[in-house]
This record gives structure tokens, C-alpha cells and sequence, in this order.
């Protein structure tokens, strides 16, 4: 895969659409960049007793619409500027979605599988105490992201209430439930998204039942995402795969069997019915709907012609780089942008905020159909834009979220 730099990426995509949305040179200017950044180095004990030091990051990139929101990420290969470019991209979705909310992400170089539960607790409580004062329901509130779990965010707000001497269940989110979690946050990301394709899928003639659709990623995201595309939409997933390949079978897999698989081995087994297939291959397989749900930047200028999916639906954040999004155009095939689609999770994640800050507690049903009106909703604004103007989903969505972000700025007298 070439050297991808996501925060390039993203910058791209605001260039665009600075030209359209007529952006004074110092208001693009400020857009394209992080208003704060932290570096942290991580010191805890490892169960062999030495000391390792590992790097956080934090990046609060714009605050104009509210407190900042955004996930973090446990991984080995983990930059700050795919964080900055992370952190954009929430600032975005957020402003996109019109939830009252500015952008942040955060990360810590480490590799999950390599540490023991004592270690990841540790580490987690060690981000936090780094980072407590910069963090709060009303100054930046870190969520679960790629390797990180609800046990992780429980631990965090645990970390957070201590040294505040409070409880302050609102200051992390996607927590248990025992702890202030909100129903419906463990899969919001992956259904979001499969609402957004619901309303897409009617406008471009797709039929969801039995639609072929390929999955990249077994993860939170993309794990439910398989899960839901068979149970609710009567898909049929022929193709899954995690960071270490995947399978196919054309008639479609045993999805719930795949599952059980993972859960007990942490890895995907190829069925006796079925194929491996390799992660790139996924990628240009003829399915009606393509779901990279995993790494950013996996769809790039090297593989973007191959691609033969009719939809391609971002659950992960940035999989498409702005040089393959050119291409793609030209082949003819739609792309739901992430911050559209995949908006699921921090939708979710605020209304535990909401009920954390209540004290309250809603049922999952009406999370979901909150979830699904808050979607549908963004989906035709989008589109509704996209269409009168002759561009892309893309464009029409950080043409939206900008002006939403921008207008705040506006009204602080920022700009
Ligand atoms: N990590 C998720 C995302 O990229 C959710 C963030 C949140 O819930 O704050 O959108």
C-alpha cells in the first residue's frame, strides 16, 4: 500500500470545497488546522516489573460548535498527523450531523495484542491521568475507536471520576452499560451506516435483498456491520475479511457461524465451504455494496481502477484517498463519504452524553429510531445538494459540515 497521508487527504477534500462554499483565505486557513495538540509519553509498570514508556497524542482540532468528541485509537502504527487528519474528519461529522459538538481524536502507539488485561488497564488509566485536565463533558469528551472497547472507556471514566473526585459518567462515552453506557452504542456505527445505505440504495435502484455485499474489516465496526446486512436487510455478505484475510463464498457466508468463530479464537476460519481471499482482492471483487470498515486509506490511486463494487459505503474513517475518490468518479461508482456514513457512532455516543448529564436512561428502540431519523435525515440533505449542484456526495457533505462550522465561527466572532 503507497505512503497515504489522511490528513493530506482530508485537507484536499476541504480545498474543494472552500472554492464552492467561497472561503476567505484566513477562514480556510483556520479550518485546515488543529486548534490544540498534545504529545504525552505514557509511562506504566509492565507485568514483568521493568518500566515502558508509550506516546499518546490528543488532537482538539475545532471547537466552535461545542466541546470536542471524537474516539481513541490503540495502534502500533499510530502518527499524529493520521490522528490530526482523524480529528478533522470528526469536527466534520459532527458539524454534518448538526449535533452540538466540535471534532478531536486521540491515540497511543501501542499493539493490543501484545499487552496483558493488567497492561491495557494500566496504559488506559495512564492516558487518562496525562490528560484529565484537558478533558471533561464540557471540554472534550474520548470515546472507544479501533482497538479500544467499552471495558476500556469504563476504566477511563473510572480513572477521570477518581482524580476529579466525582462521579462524571458524561465524560467518556461508548462505556457498559452498568456504567452509564447507552443502549444501542455497541453497534450504532455499523447500523448508522446501513441506514444511510437504505435511503441510497432506494434512489440508485438497488435491491437490499439479496444484494452481494463485501465487508473489509471484522472489527466492532465492521463485525456488525456483516451481522446487521444479513439480519435486518436480508443481504447476502459474501465476502469478510480482518487484518489478516478473508474469505468468500459467492451464495453467501454463514455470517453468525463466522462470529462464533472469532469470538473464540480471535481470528476468521475459512469454512469448509468457502474460499480465502486476500484483503486487496476483497477490495476489487463484483459486488453490488463495498464495506471497508477497517484502516484508512486502503482505497488508493494503485488499486482504485480495479474496483468494480456499484456502492461503496465508508464505515471506516477515510478509506477512499481524494486521488482514488477522482477515479472512482470517472468509473461511475457512488461513495457514501464516512462522515455520513458512519456518523452512527458519535450520534449514539451523544445521546449517552444527553442521558449521562440527565441522569436519565432511554430504550434501545427509541435509540434506534432516533438513530435512523438523524441518518435518513443527513442522507437527503446531502444528497438533496449533491443533486442541485452536480457534485459529489463527498463535496455536497463537507460543503454542509463546513458552512455548519464555519457559521459558528461566525457567530463567536472568530472570523
Ligand atoms: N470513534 C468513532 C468515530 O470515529 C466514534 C466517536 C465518538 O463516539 O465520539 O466516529
Amino acid at each position: 500500500m503507497p505512503d497515504i497521508n489522511l490528513f493530506e487527504s482530508v485537507l484536499d477534500h476541504v480545498c474543494r470545497c472552500a472554492v464552492d462554499l467561497k472561503l476567505l483565505p484566513n477562514v480556510e486557513a483556520i479550518l485546515k488546522m488543529p486548534m490544540r495538540e498534545y504529545h504525552v509519553s505514557l509511562p506504566i509498570r509492565m507485568d514483568d516489573g521493568t518500566i515502558k514508556a508509550f506516546r499518546g497524542f490528543r488532537v482538539q482540532y475545532n471547537d466552535a460548535r461545542g466541546p470536542t468528541k471524537g474516539g481513541i485509537r490503540y495502534h502500533p502504527e499510530e502518527t499524529i498527523d493520521t490522528i490530526r487528519g482523524l480529528a478533522a474528519l470528526m469536527t466534520w461529522k459532527c458539524a454534518l450531523h448538526h449535533l452540538p459538538l466540535g471534532g478531536a481524536k486521540g491515540g497511543v502507539v501501542c499493539n493490543t495484542k501484545e499487552l496483558s488485561r493488567a497492561e491495557l488497564e494500566r496504559l488506559s488509566r495512564a492516558y487518562i491521568k496525562a490528560l484529565c485536565h484537558l478533558i471533561g463533558p464540557d471540554k472534550d469528551v474520548p470515546a472507544p475507536d479501533m482497538y479500544t472497547n467499552a471495558e476500556i472507556m469504563g476504566w477511563m471514566m473510572d480513572e477521570y471520576s477518581r482524580i476529579m473526585g466525582r462521579s462524571s459518567f458524561g465524560a467518556i462515552t461508548g462505556k457498559p452499560l452498568s456504567v452509564g453506557g447507552s443502549e444501542g452504542r455497541e453497534d450504532a456505527t455499523a447500523r448508522g451506516g446501513w441506514y444511510v445505505i437504505e435511503e441510497a440504495a432506494k434512489d440508485l435502484g438497488i435491491a437490499l435483498k439479496d444484494a452481494k455485499v463485501a465487508i473489509q474489516g471484522f472489527g466492532n465496526v465492521g463485525s456488525n456491520a456483516a451481522a446487521l446486512a444479513a439480519s435486518i436487510f436480508g443481504c447476502r455478505v459474501v465476502a469478510v475479511s480482518d487484518s489478516r484475510g478473508g474469505v468468500i463464498r459467492r451464495e453467501g457466508l454463514d455470517v453468525p457461524a463466522l462470529h462464533r468463530v472469532k469470538r473464540e479464537t480471535g481470528r476468521i476460519a475459512t469454512p469448509p465451504d468457502a474460499s480465502s481471499i486476500s484483503n486487496e482482492e476483497l477490495l476489487s471483487l463484483d459486488v453490488d455494496i463495498l464495506i471497508p470498515a477497517a484502516l484508512e486509506g486502503v482505497i488508493h490511486e494503485g488499486n482504485a481502477e480495479r474496483i468494480k463494487a456499484g456502492l461503496i459505503a465508508e464505515f471506516a474513517n477515510g478509506p477512499v484517498t481524494s486521488g482514488a475518490e477522482r477515479i472512482l468518479e470517472r468509473q461511475g461508482i457512488v461513495v457514501l463519504p464516512d462522515i455520513l456514513c458512519n456518523g452512527g457512532g458519535v450520534i449514539v455516543s451523544y445521546f449517552e452524553m444527553v442521558q449521562n448529564l440527565n441522569l436519565d436512561r432511554w430504550d434501545e428502540e427509541f435509540i434506534h429510531a432516533k438513530l435512523r431519523k438523524k441518518m435518513s435525515e443527513a442522507y437527503q440533505e446531502v444528497r438533496d445538494l449533491a443533486m442541485r449542484h452536480g457534485i459529489t456526495l463527498r463535496q455536497a457533505a463537507y460543503t454542509i459540515a463546513i458552512k455548519n462550522v464555519v457559521d459558528a465561527m461566525s457567530a463567536r466572532g472568530w472570523v
